[in-house]
């Protein structure tokens, strides 16, 4: 911090460690407990993993809402069968519920054809992630599971920054280049004071339905060495399950199975 702060974040321009840059929720808003889902690229499952926590989250009793900031490549409607726009009032925007009443607010509930591209550059995205926080109604809620954009780039960062993140949790594959990615979001967590609550493995294995043996069709994982390396705890392991794809096609992922997070959702409520 400069000897000359004036703690007046808005109108400075140093790059300080302890500049506060979270917004405040909507006036109608009360969130206990905000957790990103974030992942080093595209298609490891980070949505579909967000998705099932959320589920899970809620069949445990608490309220649930996703926040998705994966503005460009937004699937968490389709998951849980949401179409149509998203109805405002003068005081924000209502968020839409799914059949066991997850809230959830994402770019696709708010385009006039939900499969127009997002075709818009980083500042826009970002500021259409803190109008999610800070103009939806989100009411009471107890966890928001917020699906990041994969990588590191300008839009996590914002989410970073403009969100009052409890923790992320990174969602990996056995095929990924994990060290990196590992070192990656640990660092830039590390930047934001937010903790780094554990890796979710996914599509680790696949069990044969004949003979029920497991086969680690993406290589076998290096996840535990990394993840003990940082003493950061791996919470779950997924398998690939095409009957979950199938749930997420359909629009009824809140139908899946999703015990094996349990310890994941855990960890979670222990924080
Ligand atoms: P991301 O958010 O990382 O881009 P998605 O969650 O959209 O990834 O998943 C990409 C695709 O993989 C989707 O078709 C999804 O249904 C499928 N998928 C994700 N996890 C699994 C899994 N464990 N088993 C089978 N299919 C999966």
């Amino acid at each position: 911090m400069s000897e000359s702060c004036s703690h007046d974040c808005a109108s400075c321009s140093q790059d300080c460690a302890a500049r506060d840059l979270r917004l405040p929720a909507n006036q109608y808003s009360t969130v206990k407990h905000v957790i990103g889902v974030v992942s080093g690229k595209g298609g490891v499952g980070k949505s579909t993993v967000t998705a099932m926590l959320a589920v899970a989250a809620q069949a445990q009793g608490f309220q649930t809402a996703i926040l998705d900031a994966d503005v460009t490549g937004p699937s968490i409607p389709k998951m849980f069968g949401l179409h149509g726009r998203a109805e405002g009032s003068a005081d924000g925007i209502f968020p839409m519920e799914t059949k066991t009443g997850i809230r959830v607010m994402s770019v696709n509930l708010l385009l006039e054809k939900e499969d127009a591209p997002v075709i818009w550059r980083g500042p826009v995205i970002s500021g259409m992630i803190q109008q999610f926080w800070q103009e939806v109604i989100w009411g009471d809620v107890d966890y928001m599971f917020v699906d990041m954009p994969p990588g590191t780039g300008d839009v996590p960062l914002t989410v970073f920054q403009s969100l009052p993140l409890d923790g992320i949790l990174v969602v990996t594959t056995p095929q990924e280049l994990v060290t990196l990615i590992v070192k990656k979001a640990y660092n830039m967590a590390k930047e934001m004071n937010i903790p780094v609550l554990g890796f979710i493995e996914n599509m680790s294995w696949f069990e044969c339905p004949d003979c029920k043996k497991r086969h680690a069709v993406f290589g076998e994982s290096k996840l535990d060495g990394v993840a003990a390396g940082y003493g950061i705890p791996v919470l779950a392991r997924l398998p690939i399950d095409p009957k979950n794809t199938s749930l997420a096609d359909k629009g009824a992922i809140e139908l899946s199975d999703t015990d094996a997070l349990k310890s994941a959702l855990d960890a979670i409520e222990k924080k």
